[in-house]
């Protein structure tokens, strides 16, 4: 299926690593310009120079999106390089585990690292997609309606980024934007593989993780959610907005004993 993305313009946030790499990734091999917003410098500059190489862009932008000034700068860069935007996908965040505990000033600073500047970037590029009639993706993640414990921020970001995307779709249906938000609940990242590396036995954690993933016993891969996201940003998605689309093997939603042990499962399998 030709995604139709050929010269488009997308700003990704966080598309130098995981998940918004994939995302980049997939964007690029479609056709599409990229910007591409990170904290650190070396992986955006080796990405950029690594499509240069071959005639692509993936125009690094340094900034920290929790300053509102960044996200400012990161749109107008943006528009600088390349002359408008027609898809902006908002990917940068972090599990920073803010709790009940840690008290109001670490949930507020779990909401600008998570939330805030998902609002910001769009507020900022609001003109540029009235003109391109372009489209909002938000990485959304399954903590927000499953919970997770300990961490209230990061919960509460992604839940209200859920509210947003059915709020912004209704805002922005009469300009012909899209807006839609991709789910992923367990995908496999260097983040992902570092806070298991930090378990007394990483493969024994990871096994028992798989374990609980209906379709295949896996992770998802970050190719799976790009294909996803690239897919809704694309033309060839017109007329889906307002959607929030789970991508996680059945994580989420399906019954818990179809991942029990065989014995388990097959037993009462006539019950509720
Ligand atoms: P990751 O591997 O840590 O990558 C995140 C990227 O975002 C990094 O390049 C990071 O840049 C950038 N970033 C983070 N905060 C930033 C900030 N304040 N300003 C600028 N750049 C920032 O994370 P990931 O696992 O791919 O996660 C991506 C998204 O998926 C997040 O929204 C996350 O909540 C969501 N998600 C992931 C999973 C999962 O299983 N992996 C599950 C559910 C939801 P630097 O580190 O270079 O600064």
């Amino acid at each position: 299926m030709d995604l139709q993305l050929t010269d488009k313009v997308a700003l990704v946030t966080g598309g130098s690593k995981g998940i918004g790499l994939g995302i980049v990734r997939e964007l690029i091999a479609n056709g599409a310009k990229v910007a591409n917003v990170n904290r650190s410098t070396e992986e955006g500059k080796q990405l950029e120079r690594e499509y240069d190489a071959e005639g692509k862009e993936c125009f690094f932008i340094q900034g920290d999106l929790t300053d509102l000034d960044a996200c400012q700068n990161a749109i107008e860069q943006t528009i600088a390089r390349f002359g408008k935007i027609d898809i902006l996908i908002n990917n940068a965040g972090v599990n920073d585990g803010a709790s009940l505990e840690d008290g109001p000033e670490a949930f507020q600073l779990s909401l600008q690292r998570n939330l805030i500047h998902y609002y910001a970037l769009v507020h900022y590029a609001l003109e540029e997609l009235k003109k391109s009639q372009g489209t909002i993706i938000n990485i959304g993640s399954k903590v927000c309606i499953t919970g997770q414990g300990g961490t209230s921020g990061y919960a509460a970001s992604k839940g209200a980024i859920n509210g947003l995307t059915r709020e912004w779709a209704v805002d922005l249906a009469p300009h012909n934007i899209r807006v839609n938000t991709v789910l992923p609940a367990e995908t496999w990242t260097p983040l992902y593989e570092k806070c298991l590396a930090e378990m007394p036995d990483p493969a024994q954690a990871k096994a028992e993780i798989e374990q609980l993933i209906p379709l295949g016993q896996r992770f998802t891969t970050i190719e799976e959610i790009a294909a996803m996201t690239v897919f809704l940003a694309s033309p060839r998605s017109s007329h889906t907005t307002g959607q929030i689309i789970f991508v996680d093997g059945g994580y989420s939603h399906l019954d818990r004993k179809c991942t029990f042990p065989s014995e388990v499962k097959d037993f009462g399998s006539a019950g509720t």
